[in-house]
């Protein structure tokens, strides 16, 4: 295995975009880049995309858009190029039938005619009599008179690649020793009838071509290594020139389950759109089934690169926490200069239509961004944060309306109507003191029953930044006409 070790560390990432890529997908990029990066190696970020119905153009160009957002960068494929390409391997099936077409050369696999409705029956036999399921060999030794005879039936046959009796075993950084036996392992097929390659045949002679000497990636791929390596063994590669394989382990959602679009797995665009900061994401996942030791929680990419190791990638399923997740995005929001907040939360409100993006307004959130830092934990909440900032009336929600109408509310937002009139000096302190001496002291007022009237009147809403700078930030004419609508 001494190769193995000596050669500089190629890692990959592979996706079959027939969607946006999601919380799984991300995180074996993110242990790919960070394994990359580590070792001084390089990353390829190869498409797998034989299946043209479902791999789409649009779907390449997000996943390339978002690993960019996430500060993913690859040394070869898509928008860089490099030594190995094509890096589509839509781009490469000409490469894939030779292949196919070498191993029938060599005995290593066979045209196999079986159709659909025949390999059924079979595998209901299979079944009945309580036999392993898979392909049964039926096809390995054709004679010349059966394949005339399947020719002549116009029958188009698939490519199918022997297994031999045995095992393969290999070395898992993961997961250890693994072996798995071939009775369980049938011939399977390299190429459809209509000469398309799958995804078997397509990955493992890619891996090799492309020079890859890890694969790192989800563990729901485990079982298919043991096909992978028979296309190896039949390119004729030694087996010191395998690459290791690490099954990173699943991602299971809140309910122990693998994660899935029915317990909460959704693409990262979801949680881009929803003010997630690429930083945390990555903080957030880098620690999903992997741990540089202790109680980490707060991680930078500069100390994932240096920490990161295939060894302390844990080999148990690790679960997707979404509070946790909120937890580190408030942290990274909170840790934001005012100036990097304040480009991160414009596009949010540009598209909101809370602001058009004028440079008054932008000064007005500049002033905002400071008192409402600490509240939030995702990007979008700005827009409900700030709107109260940029519309001439207030429109309440629901229950908020309900609210203010009430008696009690009708007479405290009178009272901090009064004593607010003659203040001179509107700034949050003197605002609150005014407030705190007519409701709280006088009145004898509980602070919720006190400022959740005042808080709605001028916000329209019982959620909000700090009321006494929110008022400030507004001014005194326009808070003062916002009591007032409210207690008419
Ligand atoms: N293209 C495969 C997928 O998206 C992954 C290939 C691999 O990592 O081996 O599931």
């Amino acid at each position: 295995m001494g190769n193995q070790e000596q050669r500089e560390v190629r890692t990959r990432f592979a996706p079959s975009p027939t969607g946006d890529l999601h919380v799984g997908n991300i995180r074996t990029a993110l242990f790919d880049w960070a394994y990359a990066r580590h070792t001084g190696g390089k990353l390829i970020f190869r498409i797998e995309d034989t299946d043209r119905e479902r791999v789409t153009d649009e779907y390449i160009q997000r996943a390339i858009e978002t690993l960019q957002w996430l500060g993913l960068n690859w040394d070869e494929g898509p928008e860089v190029g490099g030594a190995y390409g094509p890096y589509l391997q839509s781009q490469r099936l000409d490469i894939y039938t030779h292949w196919a077409k070498t191993f029938i050369a060599n005995g290593d696999a066979y045209n196999c005619y079986c159709s659909t409705e025949e390999l059924e029956a079979r595998r209901e036999k299979q079944r009945e009599l309580n036999q392993a399921p898979g392909y049964d060999g039926q096809c390995r030794s054709l004679s010349a008179e059966d394949i005339a005879r399947y020719d002549s039936e116009g029958r188009k046959p698939v490519i199918r690649m022997r297994m031999p009796d045995g095992e393969t075993r290999f070395t898992d950084l993961i997961r250890g020793e693994v072996t798995f036996e071939h009775k369980y392992v049938p011939d399977f097929v390299l190429m459809r009838a209509d000469g398309s390659p799958l995804y078997t045949l397509a990955v493992a002679v890619d891996d090799i071509l492309m020079k890859v000497t890890h694969v790192l990636r989800g563990e729901d791929l485990l079982s298919s290594t043991p096909r992978q390596i028979r296309v190896y063994q039949a390119m004729g590669v030694a087996p010191e020139d395998f690459p290791f394989f690490a099954h990173l382990p699943f991602v299971m959602g809140q309910d122990n389950a693998k994660l899935s679009k029915r317990n909460g797995e959704v693409s990262i665009a979801w949680y881009r759109e929803q003010g997630f900061l690429p930083e945390a994401i990555c903080n957030y996942l880098a620690l999903l089934g992997w741990s540089p030791g202790d109680d980490v929680e707060n991680i930078s990419m500069d100390e994932l690169v240096k920490l990161f190791t295939v060894e302390r990638v844990n080999s148990s399923p690790a679960r997707f926490d979404m509070k946790k997740l909120e937890a580190i995005n408030g942290d990274k929001i909170r840790a934001l200069t005012i100036d990097d907040f304040l480009s991160r939360a414009l596009p949010f409100l540009i598209k909101d239509d809370v602001i058009k993006g004028e440079e008054a307004e932008i000064a007005v959130v500049r002033s905002a961004l400071p008192i409402i830092q600490e509240r939030i934990a995702r990007m979008s909440e700005v827009t409900q944060m700030l709107r109260f900032l940029f519309v001439n009336e207030v429109v309440f929600d629901e229950e908020s309306a309900a609210k203010v109408k009430e008696e009690p509310a009708q007479h405290v937002i009178a009272q901090a109507l009064q004593a607010l009139e003659n203040l001179v000096d509107w700034k949050h302190e003197s605002i609150e003191a005014a407030l705190r001496a007519i409701l709280i002291e006088k009145l004898g007022l509980k602070p919720r029953l006190a400022f959740g009237p005042v808080r709605i009147a001028v916000t329209g809403s019982h959620i909000s930044p700090p009321l006494f700078e929110s008022m400030e930030l507004l001014g005194k004419e326009r808070s003062l006409a916002r009591l007032k609508a409210a207690v008419q």
